[in-house]
């Protein structure tokens, strides 16, 4: 058997995490505060706490798995955490995980942040494309990496407790521009005879084809030089713009979720970045 840990939390990403320990012979203690969901796990070899304090002191090793911030503070509230290392997987902005992780160095535990870029149905599954992004103490994570590492793979991304966070919610963002894209281009084709199910595989080949663009944004980040390597620069950009607005009035698509980007872009030109690529945005962004 592997470490023995404790698994604060069994909603659809807790009871995944979960099974995946226990197929891989680690003694379990879990808690949830709907007792009832407790049960499947307790058939598949689980012990469980009847509270989350009593989960807390079962092992060394407690994570949880919440719905939010607040989530963890109310179900930790009465856990003695000295000497524990504490791994809360639960999706938190930055500065959350780092007043979490003051407040439970304060109660004596270590402790580490952590994102999981993975759905349910990716965890324990090898190979998946799924891994979590951890933060916080690397004495921690150094001692217990080959059991994090059982769900899914583990990226550490430094000590702060808050780049967990901002790792994942930075590939959210990211992931959050690309489907308001997606909305728009289906919205476009909706009154027409053009079947969703056939436009949707040239919409993932042209975002896959689009993707490596990041790696050109991120060297003119670097460098400060936003007009090297630019094949698409801005005066053009923005005069394209224009007919993808126009096309979007012509379908009686509404513009709402293009034009945030599309301003941005104008407003760069305006300043005078005619040759650079659309890098110089990230700039206009940072007040
Ligand atoms: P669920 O909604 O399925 O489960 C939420 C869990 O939080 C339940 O165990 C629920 O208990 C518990 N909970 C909610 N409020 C409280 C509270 N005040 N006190 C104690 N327990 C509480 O969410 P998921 O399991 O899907 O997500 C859990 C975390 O994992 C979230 O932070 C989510 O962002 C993150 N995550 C989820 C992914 C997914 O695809 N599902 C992907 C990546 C991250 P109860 O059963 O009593 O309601």
């Amino acid at each position: 058997g592997g470490t023995p840990l404790t698994l604060l939390g069994l909603g659809a990403m807790g009871t995944a995490l979960a099974r995946a320990w226990l197929a891989a012979g680690h003694p379990l203690t879990v808690w949830n505060r709907t007792a009832a969901r407790t049960e499947p796990l307790a058939a598949e070899g689980a012990a469980v706490a009847g509270t989350a304090a009593g989960a807390v002191a079962a092992n060394g090793l407690v994570l949880t798995c919440l719905l939010d911030d607040a989530s963890v503070r109310e179900a930790l509230a009465d856990a003695d955490l000295d000497g524990r290392d504490l791994v809360n997987l639960t999706t938190s902005t930055p500065g959350q995980a780092r007043a979490l992780a003051e407040w439970a160095g304060q109660r004596g535990a270590r402790f580490l942040d952590a994102g999981i870029m993975a759905v349910p149905r990716m965890i324990g599954v090898p190979d998946s494309g799924g891994y979590v992004f951890y933060s916080g103490s690397r004495e921690l994570f150094d001692a217990h990496r080959d059991t994090l590492a059982v769900p899914a793979d583990t990226r550490y991304v430094g000590s702060d407790p808050g780049f967990a966070a901002l790792h994942d919610v930075a590939l959210l963002s990211a992931m959050t521009g690309m489907f308001s894209g997606v909305a728009h281009a289906f919205a476009l084709l909706r009154r027409e005879e053009i079947p969703p199910k056939e436009f949707a595989p040239l919409v993932e080949g042209w975002l896959t084809g689009m993707a490596p663009y990041v790696h050109l944004m991120a060297a003119q980040l670097g460098s400060g030089d936003y007009v090297t390597g630019t094949e698409s620069n801005l005066a053009m950009m923005v005069a394209a713009n224009a007919t993808l607005l126009d096309t979007a009035r012509e379908q009686g698509v509404s513009p709402e979720l293009l034009t945030p980007y599309l301003e941005l872009m104008a407003r760069r030109l305006a300043d005078g970045h005619g040759a650079e690529s659309d890098t110089g945005v990230v700039d206009l962004l940072l007040h």
